[in-house]
């Protein structure tokens, strides 16, 4: 099965649409958070995504706090703008569909998904090996998929030398998992290394091969919703500039 694996698409339709494209042709999609947050788009990402077929989708710190389950005082000033916005916009229907979603996800026998971390899905950032180490011990799949940080990166348990080791994936060049991997397929909507193009991965779950992916997507059109919808200025400079 060849499965689209996303996160953190931020409510930003343009660059959902631009991945959804560029997938062509998914058996499955595997979201790991952060539908919603910073974007003009909730409510149309909330739906795109909910008509995607076998999806499986956990939610994130952002959706948390959109549907009023989070105390908003745990985000930046700017975040926080954004949030009360989407909390007024989002739609009954869109709201009970965030609802629905499980904080841990096992779509499959061998590969869990959470957006921040195992141990803590909700907040953790995994950015380090440290932090990847601790968290090998938290699930009990060979694989997990992980979101929050809007950076795509591969850590590698090596258990007989004891090791964990860190990749940032290449673009467009297949991985081929063994043993213990934790992976994260980058940011749809905000990415956040200094490539403005939107993020994904495709996971074979068949050939056990995973393809990070780039693709361009008119950042123009996002910004000039964010600023209809006077959202803070910050988060229509980052597209551009991918941080
Ligand atoms: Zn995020």
């Amino acid at each position: 099965m060849r499965v689209l694996v996303i996160s953190d698409i931020h409510a930003n339709q343009t660059a959902f649409e631009a991945v959804l494209e560029d997938a062509d042709g998914v058996e499955a999609v595997w979201c790991l958070g952060d539908v919603v947050g910073y974007g003009p788009d909730p409510n149309a990402c909330v739906e795109l995504l909910a008509s995607q077929p076998n999806l499986v989708c956990v939610p994130g710190n952002h959706d948390i706090a959109a549907m009023g389950e989070m105390a908003i005082e745990s985000f930046n000033g700017e975040a926080r703008l954004s949030l009360l916005w989407q909390r007024e916009v989002i739609t009954p229907k869109n709201m009970a569909f965030l609802h629905t979603l499980p904080q841990i996800a096992e779509p499959s026998e061998r590969v869990t998904l959470v957006h921040g971390s195992p141990r803590d899905p909700i907040w953790e950032y995994m950015l380090n090996t440290l932090t990847a180490r601790l968290n090998f011990l938290e699930f009990t799949t060979e694989l997990c998929f992980v979101g929050h940080t809007h950076v795509p990166s591969i850590f590698w348990q090596d258990v007989n030398r004891d090791r964990i080791s860190l990749d940032i994936p290449k673009e467009a060049v297949p991985i081929e998992l063994s043993g213990r991997v934790i992976l994260n397929p980058g940011s749809v909507g905000q990415p956040r290394d200094r490539d403005p193009r939107a993020a994904y991965a495709i996971f074979d779950t068949e050939s056990s091969i995973w393809t990070s992916h780039r693709v361009e997507y008119d950042i123009e059109s996002v910004q000039k919703r964010i600023r209809e919808a006077q959202l803070p200025e910050k988060h229509a400079l980052r597209l551009e500039e991918g941080w």
